[in-house]
């Protein structure tokens, strides 16, 4: 069976706030809080990416260098847009509510 590679994470230390929301979405408890911040342990991480997609900021990305197909980037870039509407209009609606109050 041909050997596929994994994708790993990458935690970006500069925007995690040690939430720890990542760490419980893991389902191979690859993620562990070090110092207040999220650190993943690349020979347990699948590349499921629930990771990826709970944390609230964005610290969290699959490292491009790992993909070869050329495809990913695309993808990665569509769900990162498709996550920043859903924050704008969470936003949105926070400020309409604060507003009718
Ligand atoms: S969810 Fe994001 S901010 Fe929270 S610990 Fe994980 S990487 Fe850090
Ligand atoms: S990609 Fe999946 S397996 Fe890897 S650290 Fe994130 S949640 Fe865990």
């Amino acid at each position: 069976m041909a050997d596929v590679k994994r994708k790993t994470m990458h935690v970006n230390s500069a925007l995690c706030a040690g939430c720890g929301l990542c760490l419980n979405s893991c389902p191979k408890n690859a993620i562990s809080i070090h110092l207040n911040k999220a650190r993943i342990d690349d020979s347990r991480c699948i590349g499921c990416q629930n990771c990826v997609n709970v944390c609230p900021l964005n610290a969290i990305t699959p490292n491009d260098s790992d993909d070869s197909s050329g495809t990913w980037k695309v993808k990665d870039l569509r769900n990162r847009i498709e996550r920043i509407r859903e924050k704008i209009s969470q936003l949105s609606r926070s400020v309409e509510k604060l507003k009718t109050r």
